[in-house]
């Protein structure tokens, strides 16, 4: 009875000590920190002004020092008002902040299962590869969220050079696949059996791993004209050329079948919204409704819950 109950205490402690509560704050920190640069990053991919340079108040201009910009916490302790002239800071700021926060902590949460232990460097790298491409594809989409939503406006020097990291990232991710694979392989006694000229294995998994980058690459261009060919045959309502981009940059990041749930989802949620636009008067069947939030709704579903999604829906024909 009392090692018993000796080892449903341990266990206990176990259980609490491996909940990964570290990672999932050390993620909404982050998030909070990418949350106030992704805010900067949308004003001054709408303003023209360079993204480089140190943020200041936009009433008295005064430049703004390290302890005006901790995300949130500055924010609570000043109260919500400019240090040196007491003017309001919109609620945007802190808003933005703790969506990212969250987003981020929850991919940080999903991502602990696949976590690496630390005495294996090599899977870690391409743990940390997969997990920094995520964390970039979400502060892009919640940039592109604000910027569409206030001006109805997708900036070029925000999607153009994303659409370029994305897929240098699905580029390196493949690649350091394959030289993994080959270090690990001849490192084992057996596994040098699986490298030619004695198995073909290695050369297929190479093949799969170019075939990957391929639909990647693919599926972007596939949504980006799909986007071409609406905007042609709509004559362009709802829909500009910064939607194509977009698409581009969703389809690169997510693959194609990822790409196809979140466009999905995007047009369901956002008839849903005009509809209801609609109901309350607030719209009519003209008025413009940005497409580009809806489809960083989707693509952030489609990146959390893709899988999920994909496996109820084979389920409804079983
Ligand atoms: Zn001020």
């Amino acid at each position: 009875m009392g090692s018993a109950r000796w080892s449903l205490q341990t266990s206990h402690l176990i259980l609490i000590m491996s909940f990964p509560i570290w990672f999932i704050v050390f993620g909404f920190v982050l998030g909070t920190v990418l949350g106030s640069l992704l805010k900067v990053l949308a004003d001054r991919g709408l303003s023209g002004k360079s993204f480089f340079g140190r943020s200041c108040c936009l009433d008295c201009q005064k430049k703004l020092l390290w302890y005006d910009l901790v995300p949130l916490v500055s924010y609570i302790l000043l109260k919500g008002r400019c240090r040196y002239c007491r003017k309001k800071i919109g609620w945007e700021y802190p808003a933005v902040e703790i969506i990212s926060g969250i987003l981020i902590g929850y991919l940080f949460f999903l991502s602990y299962s696949t976590l690496p232990a630390l005495s294996d460097p090599l899977k870690l790298i391409l743990f940390s590869l997969e997990l920094v491409f995520k964390i970039f594809f979400i502060t892009v989409l919640l940039s592109l969220f604000l910027t569409d939503y206030k001006k109805m406006l997708i900036p070029d020097r925000i999607i153009l050079p994303s659409i370029i990291i994305s897929a240098i990232f699905i580029f390196v991710i493949n690649l350091y696949k394959v030289a993994y694979l080959y270090i690990y392989l001849q490192s084992h006694p057996i596994g040098k059996y699986l490298l030619p000229p004695y198995s073909s294995y290695f050369q297929d998994r190479v093949l799969s791993n170019i075939q990957d980058l391929f639909t990647h690459i693919g599926a972007g261009l596939g949504l980006g004209t799909f986007f071409l060919l609406l905007i042609l045959l709509t004559k362009g309502k709802g829909m500009g050329g910064g939607d194509v981009k977009l698409g581009m940059f969703m389809g690169i990041a997510l693959g194609p079948i990822n790409t196809i749930i979140a466009t999905t989802l995007a047009f369901f949620t956002g008839a849903i919204f005009s509809i209801f636009l609609i109901l309350v008067k607030k719209g009519s069947l003209k008025s413009v409704v940005p497409f580009g939030p809806f489809l960083v709704i989707g693509s952030l579903v489609a990146l959390f819950w893709g899988n999920w999604i994909l496996d109820k829906y084979f389920n409804l024909f079983q």
